[in-house]
C-alpha cells in the first residue's frame, strides 16, 4: 500500500498530528505503556514491556524514563488494528483534550494488546504513538536485567523485539535504522530491522532498501538499536515526521 492510499484509510491522522504538534515539556524522552484489559490478564506482560524499553533506550540515553499509563479497554485487540482504526491515536488525543483517562506523554505512548503475532502486520508506530500484540508472549520473558542483549530467535523474543521497533517509528525512525549482522554462524538482527530481515520482500513494510540477512545463519535478535538508530535516538528533540506510520 502506498503512502497516500494509507492516508486515506486512517480516519485519525488529524489526532496524529495534534500529538506531534505538542510542545517538548522538560527534555527529557518519556515513554508511558499502556496495557488492553486483555493484555493485562497476562501476568508480567507490562513489567516486561517497561524492563526492556528502559534497557533499549537507556542504552542510547541517560535521560529516560519509561512509565506505566494502567489498563485501557479498547475494542480492537490487534496491535495494528488498535493504531489503523484510529482508536489508540483517538484515544490519546482525546487525552491531550483533557477526556477520558488515558493521559499520554510527549515521545513515546504504547498500547501492548493480547492481539495476535502469527502474520505481520502485529503492530504499528507513527508520531509518538505506537501499539504492539502478544501480551502472552512479552509475560513469558524472563527479567530484562537476565538476559543479554542478544538472544536466540524466538516467539517471545520476537515480540519483545516487534514492541521497541513500533517504539522507534514513534521517534520517527524507519527500517533504515535496522541491521542484521553476521557474526560467526549467527546472523542478529537490530530492532528496527526485526524478523523483515529473514522475510522476501519485507512483508508490507515498504523497507525496500533496508538490509537482509541470508536465510542459513542461526537467527539471533537483539534487544540494542544498531548504531544509526542510536545516532537518530540520541539526537531526536522531539520532532518527527509527519505522517508516518509504520508497521
Ligand atoms: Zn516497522
Amino acid at each position: 500500500m502506498d503512502r497516500r492510499s494509507f492516508l486515506k484509510r486512517c480516519a485519525h491522522v488529524g489526532t496524529l498530528g495534534a500529538l506531534a504538534k505538542r510542545r517538548w515539556r522538560d527534555g527529557g524522552l518519556d515513554v508511558r505503556v499502556w496495557l488492553s484489559e486483555r493484555a493485562a490478564r497476562r501476568d508480567g506482560a507490562g513489567r516486561r514491556a517497561a524492563e526492556y524499553l528502559a534497557l533499549a533506550f537507556g542504552a542510547v540515553r541517560d535521560d529516560v524514563s519509561v512509565t506505566r499509563g494502567g489498563t485501557v479497554a479498547v475494542g480492537h485487540e490487534h496491535g495494528y488494528e488498535v493504531v489503523r482504526s484510529g482508536e489508540w491515536p483517538g484515544a490519546l488525543a482525546a487525552g491531550l483534550a483533557g477526556e477520558g483517562d488515558v493521559d499520554p506523554v510527549d515521545d513515546v505512548n504504547l498500547l501492548v494488546t493480547d492481539g495476535p503475532m502469527a502474520d505481520a502486520p502485529t503492530g504499528m508506530g507513527g508520531a509518538h504513538v505506537a501499539a504492539v500484540g502478544g501480551a502472552r508472549h512479552l509475560a513469558a520473558m524472563p527479567p530484562a536485567d537476565e538476559v543479554g542483549p542478544v538472544v536466540p530467535y524466538s516467539t517471545p523474543a520476537r515480540v519483545t523485539q516487534v514492541l521497541l521497533h513500533e517504539c522507534g517509528h514513534a521517534l520517527g525512525l524507519s527500517h533504515d535504522h535496522g541491521t542484521v549482522e553476521r557474526r560467526g554462524e549467527a546472523e542478529v538482527a537490530t530492532p528496527m530491522l526485526s524478523s523483515y530481515a529473514w522475510t522476501d520482500g519485507g512483508g508490507d513494510c515498504g523497507c525496500g532498501t533496508a538490509a537482509r540477512g541470508d536465510g542459513d545463519a542461526d537467527r539471533r535478535l537483539s534487544f540494542r538499536f544498531s548504531d544509526r538508530a542510536a545516532e537518530a535516538i540520541s539526537a531526536y528533540d522531539g520532532e518527527t515526521r509527519l505522517p508516518a506510520l509504520r508497521e
